[in-house]
């Protein structure tokens, strides 16, 4: 059966159209076909009509190939162009192929129409379908890659045998800078190296030449010093080549908690220890020995002191891990800070004998949104506080004043002061300033940050202000009931 095809056919001779017809239906071919011989004949055909071919003279009266070639450029239009001539001329031929011509014949030659019609719609369609398959690709490519960007995670992929990177998705561009195209890996993300990292995964992602399963390792970056979980793997990059794709997850924040839980695992266990070395000591030696009544009630007074260290510091630890870990809902009321302040005052007033208290506090003080349990916590750990570090005793003053929206109460002793450099420090986990004086004084370092997050979570604010031997006062502000 005859082959139908759809040409377009640029010729101003109706006598040579009918030879150009004969030669295709010998060749067994079933042409449709519309000759136009003007530049606007050939573009309203072209918008109208799909071709399959476009069939040009190389001169007409008032058009030519050429022309012809320009508009199916300037429209974008890909089809095969063969032009025909009656002038034998390879200068003609070459001009015309230059021009984006697919082949050149005789018209006194009309025998190669045929084949070299079937050639290029071969081409053609071979182009068209590459073309589909470039674009299907770009559209996949920038479909992952915008998955890739959305992630919160570093992605990049590497070519295994150059190290130059050839994908780095937005978290790591935000991350290293935008500038990272055909660059080394290790230069972009390990900044400033200019040699391939000793860790590199390059030698654990292939296995006789084909990808093993993904390799999953934590390290630390050098440039900005967080943790990362990596997944490698080798992968087949668009050119066909096996590439190593990292994904990096941060997991710096999970990193410090297990380093802080570690931490706080020893520290807790080291501070409980030591109230219990001594609190069995003075037990055995009460048990073990005829001790007389003066004796017997200096140990007690030891176990006890002991026993209320304990009690603070697991008290302090327990408050500390349930506000961090949000587990209760504490419940919000107007708390009256001078009411806290004289039970808490009247408690340890009571248990210390080298200090004296005062207390300063407006009677229409207004109260402070929050909750009491909480609130009782921070004002007896200042002042707990302020009793430990004033070991030669003084004046302890508590005071609260309104200051707009806010109410500030504060906590002054005459003890041993902080230096300016710890001032900060102090309301870290832990943290506890480390010289002779204080060493003899117990403490886990959790006191203050249980006031810190407490305060934190009323919406307040702490401070200190100190002057090393000539005592602290510790501020806390409070937003009022309103
Ligand atoms: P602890 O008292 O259990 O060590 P805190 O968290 O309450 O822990 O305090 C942390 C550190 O801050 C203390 O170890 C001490 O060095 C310092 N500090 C706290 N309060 C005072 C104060 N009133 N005067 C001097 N130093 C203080």
């Amino acid at each position: 059966m005859a082959q139908p095809i759809r040409m377009l056919i640029l010729e101003d001779s109706e006598d040579d159209l009918l030879l150009m017809l004969r030669a295709l239906r010998r060749g067994g071919m079933d042409p449709y076909c519309e000759r136009v011989e003007t530049a606007e004949g050939m573009q309203a055909a072209l918008e109208q009509g799909a071709w399959d071919v476009i069939v040009a003279d190389y001169n007409m009266p008032r058009f030519s190939a050429l022309a012809g070639l320009d508009i199916m450029k300037e429209m974008g239009i890909d089809l095969p162009f063969i032009v025909v001539s009656g002038k034998i001329g390879e200068d003609l031929a070459v001009a015309a192929m230059k021009a984006g011509a697919h082949d050149y014949l005789m018209k006194g030659n009309l025998s190669r129409l045929v084949p070299a019609i079937e050639r290029e719609i071969r081409e053609a369609d071979e182009r068209r379908r590459r073309r589909q398959a470039e674009e299907a690709m770009h559209t996949q490519f920038i479909q992952i890659s915008t998955i890739f960007d959305s992630l919160n995670a570093l992605v990049y992929v590497v070519d295994m045998q150059s190290f130059r990177l050839l994908y780095l998705n937005k978290y790591g561009a935000q991350l290293f800078g935008s500038a990272w195209e055909g660059k080394f890996c290790y230069e972009v993300i390990q900044s400033g190296k200019t040699v391939p990292c000793d860790f590199c995964t390059n030698d654990k992602l292939l296995q006789d030449g084909k990808p093993s399963p993904p390799f999953i390792w934590e390290y630390q970056n050098t440039t900005s010093g967080r943790w990362y979980q990596c997944i490698d793997r080798a992968v087949r990059w668009t050119d066909g080549q096996l590439v190593r794709m990292e994904i990096a997850i941060d997991i710096t924040e999970r990193k410090e908690m297990e380093r802080m839980k570690d931490e706080m695992i020893s520290a807790v266990s080291h501070e409980m220890h030591t109230p219990l070395t001594a609190m069995m000591g003075f037990t055995e030696f009460l048990l073990e020995n005829e001790v007389n009544r003066e004796q017997q009630v200096s140990c007690l007074r030891t176990i006890y002191k002991e026993t209320e260290r304990l009690n603070e510091l697991i008290t302090n630890f327990l408050q500390l891990q349930r506000l961090k870990a949000g587990m209760v809902k504490f419940r919000i009321a107007p708390v009256a800070v001078k009411l806290l302040i004289a039970d808490a005052v009247s408690l340890y007033a009571a248990a210390t004998k080298r200090h004296s208290f005062t207390v300063e506090c407006p009677e229409d003080l207004p109260p402070v949104r929050g909750n009491e349990e909480q609130l009782y916590q921070v004002v007896s750990n200042l002042i707990s506080n302020a009793i430990k570090y004033s070991p030669e005793g003084g004046e302890i003053l508590v005071g609260a004043r309104r200051d707009e929206s806010m109410v500030t109460l504060w906590v002054r002793d005459q003890g041993i002061g902080i230096t300016p450099e710890f001032q900060e420090k102090i309301f870290e986990r832990f943290f506890r300033v480390d010289n002779t004086d204080r060493r003899k004084i117990g403490g886990a370092g959790l006191g203050l940050t249980l006031v810190h997050e407490v305060v934190a979570a009323h919406g307040g604010r702490v401070w200190v202000e100190s002057r090393v031997g000539e005592g602290s006062t510790f501020y806390v502000s409070l937003p009022v009931m309103g």
